[in-house]
């Protein structure tokens, strides 16, 4: 999931977990990206995102993990399951899939009391050029923040480089929804913003963990609207959206993406 802007409090040190922690933070990782695989085999027209959760739950309750997502803030699922102009926090339904649909994907995963949390955006079948480009250029501007996840870089750097591919491509980039800080909480300091001043910012330090959430938006408008269900954020303009994240471990050596395989 995404956190709001502001939404907790102060700008504390962000933590640097131990050997330990980390090992627990990658089990939790590699259950988050076992549920992305088995739902990405499962999606296709016809078949229902209730469906997709269902295979969801299926892998977490495989593996004895807890769902962070399944009654957050009342969240009924353990995915959010966002489809063409739907941008985040998308509950599962009835409607089957079509050929051509934009699907993200949001999932996250607790072992031993440590948290994931990652997202992917895929199509439906066989989708349009421009609905391609939309999800490769999320995926570019995932990878370019990924890369500044090294020692002595700071947050502004991360949000630069999503803004930076985002904007040169001509896509919104909306303002209130960001990544953040996670650990023993989904949500923990700092917001991980999509946006930022390259050099500006906290300093990042080998042990820290982030989860980074570029949102892209197909009008190039930055506005979304957040419908009555009172969870689902779709853009205002009823353009495709996409929406891609990794939980991300700042290494000595370099960035270790935890939600991946
Ligand atoms: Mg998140
Ligand atoms: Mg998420």
């Amino acid at each position: 999931m995404c956190a709001s802007r502001g939404s907790r409090f102060g700008r504390t040190a962000i933590a640097q977990r131990s050997p330990e922690q980390l090992r627990s933070m990658r089990a939790a990782g590699r259950v988050v990206a076992e549920m992305h695989a088995a739902i990405r085999a499962a999606a296709r027209p016809g078949v229902t995102t209730l469906q997709l959760d269902a295979v969801g739950r299926e892998v977490i309750a495989s593996r004895g993990a807890i769902s962070n997502f399944l009654g957050y803030h009342g969240f009924p699922a353990v995915i959010c399951a966002s489809v063409n102009d739907e941008v985040i926090h998308g509950i599962p339904n009835e409607r089957p899939l079509e050929e051509g649909d934009l699907l993200s994907i949001d999932c996250g995963a607790i072992v031993d009391g440590w948290h994931g949390d990652a997202a992917f955006t895929m199509g439906i079948g066989t989708i349009t050029p421009e609905a391609q480009r939309l999800i490769n250029t999320a995926e570019a501007a995932l990878a370019a923040a990924i890369h500044e996840m090294r020692p002595h870089r700071r947050l502004g750097d991360v949000g630069s480089a999503i803004e930076t591919v985002v904007a040169a491509a001509g896509y919104g980039n909306p303002h209130h929804y960001c990544g953040h800080g996670i650990g023993r909480a989904m949500h923990e300091d700092p917001d991980v913003e999509n946006r930022g001043r390259p050099g500006k910012g906290h300093e990042l330090l080998a042990g820290m963990v982030l989860a980074i959430e570029p949102m892209l938006l197909g009008g190039g408008s930055d506005d979304v609207v957040q419908l009555d269900d009172g969870w689902t954020i779709v853009t205002a303009d009823g353009s495709p959206a996409a929406h891609v994240e990794h939980t991300v471990l700042v290494g000595a050596n370099g960035p270790e993406i935890l939600t991946r395989l």
